[in-house]
């Protein structure tokens, strides 16, 4: 609910010219009737009261004060329901603890009050209304309006503002509904408190006021409840979520989206314990993701550090509470800091830190919520990178860490569809096979042919990088997919391969020696070259293409040499 800088100078502007200015004219046209200080100030000290413990109504905290400001307008006169709802107004929005970025709130209630308490004041007294004691049947009429036209005109001001700020909203919308409900209670509530303190002086606030507060309290507890078992369904659900996804990064975009969507959180971090620290994996300030750039924890360091040091989560309300623990990095304006370890098989892999700049933004049993969260995230991530190793497992050869057969079967099938569906203009496959390798076997043992295939596997990625893919075809072959390259093009590539094998020896060691000797060995590889959709239709029989060149035209014609698949060949 941002609004502009300008919006906030003109709220502020208006409040200035038009509230404390209206306010003295109001004493001067309106002086307090029946000034009984006492009294006054009994519905003073209950105004705050009340101001201070809202009704809680589905987590919104909603202000009923008008049944006292009604008895206070009909005994002590328009100033002194003006003040009253002015005083009102800001215990209100003090016990809100608006914040700096929506501190115009305090001014624009203020005037939306003042206009309200002064119109709705002028219809009642325009209709013959007056101050100070009068039987009831000529009280009541012009009270009812009085009442009905204060909830108009506040709706009016509200649409008003709404238009202001570009913001729409209805005139006759559920909350004016909600209003003329909440009348319902509030006007004879008023009128008797008028009546009442007639008889029994101020002790009538106490009489009618005590069940009042204690209705309020009921429903706050009631809705206290209520809004715990909302959010433990959340929790549940996001955790269902959490679990579903497979990818880390997934993983940890969710959890932040779910946190910042259900919890007051301006900054989110994101901690990974990897060995002795604590390292940032993520960071969310205002909704924005920002580089992870910030230096590593040590055990015991800081908010998070002791945090995954003691393994027990860490709340606090106000910036002197956590300004002597806290080491590094926090943003200058954060108030409430919520941190919660997150644990699996016992033992602490992560720490969550949540911030905003509101003091007391959090409660205790958001705590537990956050809690509840942490412990389905530290599952999910752990699932998630468990899949995303057997994935990788799986697509990888362990020796030589080129992509295998299998996913290079994958790929070749895509990149082939790509091509027929003229995403790629065309397709070229390098296969080579070492020469005479089963000799290096036999001469220096298994685990020296191993190096070399290690070597020689690093050798092409180093070449080809991200023009095509390296792949571990079978023992000792290899293949290279080329994207978009011409058969030509491709030529000269295998050409440089074959030369990046032939030219510079290979260091491996000596595995039958005891002593392990360093060997410099020179090898060569035959190469074989086709390309579609010259050669093939399909992408087995690029393969059998290549290999065929491979056999025929390099291993056949002498070995240490690029041939290009020939279709009469
Ligand atoms: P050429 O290809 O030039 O005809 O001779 P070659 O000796 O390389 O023959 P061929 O390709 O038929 O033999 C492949 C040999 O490669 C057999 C096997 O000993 C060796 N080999 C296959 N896979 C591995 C492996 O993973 N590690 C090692 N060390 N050797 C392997
Ligand atoms: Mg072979
Ligand atoms: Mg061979």
């Amino acid at each position: 609910m941002a609004i502009t800088r300008t919006q906030e100078t003109i709220i502020w502007a208006v409040w200035a010219l038009l509230v404390p200015a209206g306010i003295y004219f109001t004493y001067q046209f309106f002086p307090p009737v029946n000034a009984d200080i006492l009294s006054m100030l009994a519905f003073v000290v209950f105004t705050i009261i009340i101001s201070v413990m809202p009704i809680m109504i589905s987590g919104l905290p909603i202000l009923l004060i008008q049944w006292v400001s009604l008895a206070a307008f009909l005994k002590f006169g328009l100033f002194f329901e003006v003040v009253l709802l002015q005083i009102a107004i800001f215990t209100y929005m003090i016990r809100l603890r608006v914040g700096k970025s929506d501190l115009y709130r305090l001014p624009w209630n203020s005037i939306m009050f003042f206009l309200m308490s002064l119109s709705s004041g002028m219809i009642y007294f325009s209709i013959g209304g007056t101050v100070g004691y009068t039987p009831v049947e000529s009280v009541f009429f012009p009270a009812l309006i009085y009442q009905v036209s204060a909830i108009l005109i506040n709706q009016v001001l509200l649409v008003g503002f709404h238009a202001f700020l570009n913001r729409e909203i209805k005139l006759f919308g559920e909350d004016l509904k909600w209003d003329f409900s909440a009348m319902l209670i509030m006007f004879p509530m008023g009128l008797g408190l008028f009546y009442l303190q007639y008889q029994i002086g101020p002790i009538a606030l106490f009489l009618i006021g005590l069940p009042f507060i204690s209705g309020a309290m009921i429903l706050r507890l009631y809705n206290s409840s209520e809004q715990i078992n909302q959010y433990l369904q959340k929790a549940v659900e996001i955790g269902h979520q959490l679990t579903e996804s497979l990818q880390v990064n997934e993983v940890l975009q969710l959890f932040l989206d779910k946190i910042l969507q259900t919890l007051p959180v301006e900054y989110a971090y994101i901690l990974d314990v990897k060995g002795d620290e604590l390292v940032l994996l993520r960071r969310v300030e205002n909704n924005i993701n920002k580089p992870i750039n910030l230096p590593p924890l040590k055990k015991n360091e800081g908010i998070s550090g002791l945090v995954w040091g003691t393994g027990k989560s860490a709340l606090f309300h106000t910036k002197s509470d956590w300004t002597e623990v806290v080491k590094g990095y926090m943003p200058e304006d954060v108030e409430s800091v919520l941190s919660v370890p997150i644990v699996r098989n016992q033992k602490v892999r992560g720490v969550l830190l949540l911030a905003s700049s509101k003091r007391r933004a959090y409660r205790k049993y958001q705590l537990m919520i956050v809690d509840i969260l942490c412990s389905y995230l530290g599952v999910a991530i752990a699932n998630a990178r468990h899949y995303e190793t057997t994935k990788r497992n799986s697509e990888h050869c362990a020796l030589t860490k080129l992509y295998n057969y299998r996913y290079f079967e994958n790929l070749l099938s895509s990149e082939f569809t790509a091509m027929q569906t003229g995403d790629r203009a065309c397709l070229s496959l390098i296969m080579l096979d070492i020469d005479h390798f089963k000799s290096v076997n036999d001469s220096y043992g298994h685990q020296s042919g191993n190096e070399i295939l290690y070597e020689l596997a690093r050798r092409l990625e180093t070449l080809i990088g991200d023009e095509g893919t390296v792949a571990r075809y079978g023992g000792e072959e290899f293949v290279i997919l080329l994207p978009d390259t011409t058969k030509e093009d491709a030529f000269l590539i295998a050409e440089i391969v074959r030369r990046t094998i032939a030219d510079r020896p290979f260091i491996l060691h000596d595995n039958l020696e005891a002593e392990r000797k360093t060997i410099s060995l020179k090898i060569t590889a035959s190469i074989g070259v086709a390309a579609a959709p010259l050669d093939a239709d399909d992408s087995m029989a690029l393969i059998r293409h290549a290999d065929r060149a491979l056999y025929t035209g390099a291993k056949q014609a002498g070995r240490n040499r690029v041939a290009e698949y020939v279709k009469s060949s």
